[in-house]
């Protein structure tokens, strides 16, 4: 199955003939060429930033066979029916597979009738499939997470490091590794192991411009986020907690709020987590409450929120988590619910680790996570320098760059709350401090005379989360401390005393207390929905034909067409068949496969 150089298909008429797509995405180019001429290569970019495109294009243009490696079973199924889509022919080998079916890939395998395959690292390396490989016109390896060949990395897999034998046993097939975790030591080692040849390394920018970074603190974290998630309106969304306790609490107070939402987690069956992910991709579950067990393996590109209700342990995990709102390129918003006493907690779990050396990292790295979260300055830039990116310009699509942060002359806020901690004995938590400030009627209070305090009553005039707020602050600027040996009772350090004398100024921020929640007015960047003006009737009755195509074709909805074609066909309406092929997403196959149904439901609508 060599094709001769001269009906070889360039790679953009792949990416517009069958993957639909006008433009390749930053990176995606050069990395292609790179491959197409048969060098080695290896990847980073973002989660989300268009990975799987950067081989199965050069799979195309090359001829011959690919193959794939992925260490996730579930996303290859997917993978192979997005393809197969498209008209590519695509299958996968792993051990969910019938004997039947093997039967048929090699019989298709052996006839040159493959153009990729996607395998597991355990399935390579069985008996002698490796030899049998070679009698095949092998054009490209691609690996996929390639940071599971590292231990340096955070997800290992033994199973990968068999890896480095490709490159004695194919010495001339092009390599690729692709990966969206960027730090040298994982880098490094990634090039060693797979032993590749003169490797063009290429780290595209890890910005996603599309998602709206922002924070809440954290109060009464239930409500907020129910009251988050009914403004988002039946969208998709995934809510991460770190414990298993949280992530059942938090999914069934959705629930019995009327929200459509399940739990996932590692102590769930492997049934009931299966379930819960199939219905989510096929857009039949709106919300997953998760620990970090769920998501690799997602690639539902139209999810639209991303939020976190507890304190992730670093900025590799919240970013990698975050990167799985908005593949589709269309808004989406990572939401990061902040209360500083959750930093204690993670710090307390970190200190549990045994090697003191990975100690160290892990505390620096949950140190510049609290840095993000109280960061004052455009969040976007404070992760891209994480990532060894600078920019100089605010995005304009953060809540800091939105919302920017409002400073106020704190010293009376701070002297009310200082002396009540004072009148209370320096022996209670926030709450109650809170509960005296605001003069609530509250029965501990009153058996203990609290209610006839100077103090009593003098913050009624500001909300409690305000007073919350007020005191976390004086905690951060270290005026006041937190006894954890005695359940975290609140009491005065020397700084606070020229404060509350009066005799020092003190600004302070307001409290955060609303996420921004018009997603919609996030700028579009690099889109050719320009405003995201689609009729939104329309797109919906795009989506019902959307779901039964899919259901029908037991294949997921964004395999027939994802949310960002879905919404350029709304805005653009198109009218025949060389107008549905313009829009960003339909290749001439799914044109012939899907399109017309589509152009008929449009004509049908006006
Ligand atoms: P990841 O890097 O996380 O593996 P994917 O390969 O799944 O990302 O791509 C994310 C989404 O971006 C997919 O829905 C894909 O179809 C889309 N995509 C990739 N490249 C382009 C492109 N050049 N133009 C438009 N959409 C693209
Ligand atoms: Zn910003």
């Amino acid at each position: 199955m060599t094709a001769s150089v001269s009906t070889l298909p360039s790679a953009q008429h792949v990416l517009e003939s069958v993957f639909g797509y006008q433009q390749f995405r930053m990176g995606q180019e050069e990395v292609i060429a790179h491959a197409v001429a048969g060098h080695d290569s290896l990847v980073i970019m973002p989660t989300g930033g268009g990975k799987s495109l950067c081989y199965q294009v050069p799979a195309l243009v090359r001829g011959g066979l690919t193959i794939v490696l992925s260490p996730l079973i579930s996303l290859m199924k997917d993978q192979v029916d997005a393809l197969r889509a498209s008209g590519v022919a695509a299958a996968y080998m792993n051990s969910t597979l019938a004997r039947q079916e093997s039967a048929q890939i090699f019989n298709d395998l052996h006839n040159n009738r493959l153009q990729v395959l996607y395998l597991s690292p355990e399935r390579l390396m069985v008996g002698d499939f490796l030899q049998y490989l070679q009698q095949l016109p092998i054009s490209l390896f691609a690996i996929d997470e390639a940071h599971c060949i590292s231990s340096w990395g955070h997800d290992f897999r033994p199973e990968y490091n068999e890896l480095g034998k490709l490159k004695q046993l194919f010495p001339n097939v092009p390599l690729m590794a692709l990966t969206a975790t960027a730090d040298d030591a994982t880098r490094l080692d990634i090039l060693n192991q797979l032993q590749m040849h003169d490797p063009k390394v290429s780290m595209s920018s890890f910005d996603r411009p599309n998602i709206r970074y922002s924070l809440v603190e954290k109060f009464k974290a239930l409500d907020q986020l129910k009251r988050y998630v009914k403004q988002q309106d039946g969208v998709s969304g995934i809510v991460y907690c770190t414990s298993r306790k949280r992530v059942e609490e938090v999914a069934e107070g959705l629930s019995r709020a009327g929200f459509d939402a399940k739990p996932y987690h590692a102590g769930l069956s492997q049934q009931e987590r299966q379930d819960t992910q199939e219905t989510f991709i096929r857009d039949e579950l709106d919300i997953v409450v998760a620990t970090v067990a769920f998501g690799m393996g997602i690639n539902k590109p139209n999810v639209r929120f991303v939020v976190h209700y507890d304190l992730p342990k670093n900025i590799e995990s919240y970013y990698q988590e975050t990167g799985r709102a908005g593949r589709d390129g269309l808004p989406a918003e990572a939401l990061l619910m902040f209360d500083p006493a959750d930093i204690m907690r993670v710090r307390y779990m970190v200190e549990q680790t045994e090697n003191e050396q990975q100690q160290r990292v892990e505390m620096h790295k949950l140190n510049t996570m609290v840095a993000f979260a109280e960061a004052q300055t455009c969040r976007r830039q404070v992760l891209l320098n994480y990532f060894g990116e600078f920019n100089d310009k605010p995005c304009g699509n953060c809540d800091i760059c939105l919302d920017p942060p409002k400073r106020y002359d704190g010293a009376r806020d701070a002297q009310m709350a200082l002396s009540c901690v004072y009148r209370v004995g320096q022996a209670f938590g926030m709450a109650y401090v809170v509960d005296v400030l605001r003069g609530s009627q509250n029965q501990r209070v009153k058996e203990r005379g609290h209610d006839k305090l100077s103090t009593f009553g003098i913050g009624k005039a500001k909300s409690q989360e305000h007073w919350l707020s007020v005191l976390r602050q004086l905690i951060h600027s270290g005026l006041l401390l937190q006894n954890i040996t005695r359940s975290s009772v609140l009491q005065l350090t020397e700084a606070a005393r020229p404060v509350l004398r009066g005799e020092q100024e003190l600004e302070l921020a307001e409290p955060r207390l609303q996420p921004i929640t018009n997603v919609d007015k996030a700028p579009k960047r690099s889109s050719r929905i320009a405003n995201f003006n689609y009729d939104r009737k329309l797109f919906a009755a795009l989506r019902k034909l959307r779901k039964d195509i899919a259901d029908s074709e037991n294949i997921p909805p964004y395999v027939v067409f994802n949310d960002a074609s879905l919404a350029e066909m709304a805005e653009i309406k198109p009218q025949n068949e060389a107008e549905m092929l313009d829009i960003s997403g339909v290749g001439h196959v799914k044109l012939e496969r899907f399109g017309r149904q589509f152009l008929t439901k449009i004509a049908a609508y006006d």
